[in-house]
């Protein structure tokens, strides 16, 4: 008998209704390939942008890019992953939020027992995202200072704690004052309200009209001018991610009058593509977790079946912290 798994899809890009659950063959692992049964799928705005389109994508497509469970058939060529093995990945193709799938082993990870499945399924994008910007997008060391925006949601809030735990300064923004206060209780040094505040002049007073080192901004076309007015001379501006929509071509003069600013575009995909790279980050995502230095605070649990309003509560900024959908 041929097994199957519930999973969604979409037929085609659109709104949170265009998911589908379907019922889909699993198969046997190939070379370099694991089989994993889930516990839980984490949710990430990543997800929104391949659903409506803004990341095209081949259709249909199955989509979800993180989650946990064990492992169930391992392929040949597979060394470091076992048959019963708990597990976690973060990793292309998008196909996470299913029971179960066949999938490339080499950015799955085994999961120290210290790490519950439900952190497993909620951390490992948003975690080795805060990995690769802290330690090897641009250097840091203790004592600079990074405006963090949207530091209530996912990534913000390990970010925050992140930050704190090397000695890094974090001036956060969020949308709210409640939002602002969990950022704070995250370890961000200081939270701005930017949807009632000027946001570039709070962060020029709170930085003795010096500015910050680095910006690491997710937010966008609303934010990325604003940001490169917070930039010290010579700074450098992360630009991640797309919530209000995708940064606008601009003018690289800009970068010269504002101080010899740096940009960079990056995406966690490249950091993750090799193995060993993937495992060694992991790693050190695994010790922060363990250790306690970074808490996986998981404010949203929707059923597998319930996607469509996962996904609207994400857009609609609604949710903090981590989302994950949970399967029976
Ligand atoms: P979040 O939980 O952070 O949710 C997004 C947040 O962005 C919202 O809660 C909201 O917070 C803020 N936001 C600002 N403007 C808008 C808007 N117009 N619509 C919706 N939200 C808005 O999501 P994730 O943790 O999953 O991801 C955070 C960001 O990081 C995303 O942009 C994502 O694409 C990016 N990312 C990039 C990666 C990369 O490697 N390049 C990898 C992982 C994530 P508030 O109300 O406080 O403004």
């Amino acid at each position: 008998m041929t097994e199957t798994a519930k999973t969604v899809i979409i037929e085609e890009h659109g709104g949170p209704e265009a998911l589908k659950l379907v019922d889909r063959e699993v198969g046997e692992p190939g070379e370099g390939e694991i089989r994993i049964r889930h516990a839980a799928c984490g949710l990430n705005f990543i997800d929104c942008y391949q659903r409506s389109g803004l990341y095209p994508m081949e259709l249909p497509h199955a989509l979800g890019m993180e989650a946990s469970g064990t492992i169930e058939a391992v392929g040949p060529g597979v060394t470091h992953l076992a048959v019963g093995d708990r597990a976690a990945y973060a990793a292309v193709p998008p196909g996470a939020y299913a029971e179960a799938r066949v999938m490339p082993a080499a950015q799955v990870c085994k999961l120290p027992d210290a790490i519950s499945f439900e952190e497993g399924a909620a951390m490992m994008l948003k975690g080795l995202t805060v990995q690769y910007l802290f330690h090897r997008t641009t250097p840091l060391k203790a004592g600079d200072t990074v405006l963090f925006h949207a530091a209530a949601g996912g990534v913000g809030l390990i970010a925050c704690q992140w930050a704190k735990s090397e000695g890094i300064r974090l001036i956060g923004t969020a949308g709210s004052e409640e939002k602002c206060q969990l950022a704070l209780e995250h370890g961000a040094d200081a939270c701005i309200n930017y949807a009632t505040e000027d946001w570039v002049a709070r962060v020029r007073e709170l930085t003795d009209g010096k500015g910050v080192d680095v910006v690491m901004d997710s937010v966008g076309k609303e934010t990325f001018e604003g940001s490169l007015d917070c930039l010290k001379p010579l700074g450098m501006m992360i630009s991640f991610g797309n919530a209000s929509g995708a940064v606008e071509a601009f003018n690289l003069g800009l970068l010269a009058q504002k101080g010899s600013l740096k940009v960079t575009r990056p995406t966690l995909f490249a950091h993750i593509a090799l193995h060993e790279a993937c495992q060694d980050m992991a790693a050190m995502l695994f010790d922060k977790v363990a250790s306690g230095a970074v808490k996986i605070r998981i404010d949203q649990r929707f059923p597998l079946a319930e996607v469509a309003a996962a996904h609207r509560a994400l857009e609609a900024r609604q949710t903090t912290g981590q989302t994950i959908l949970t399967l029976d």
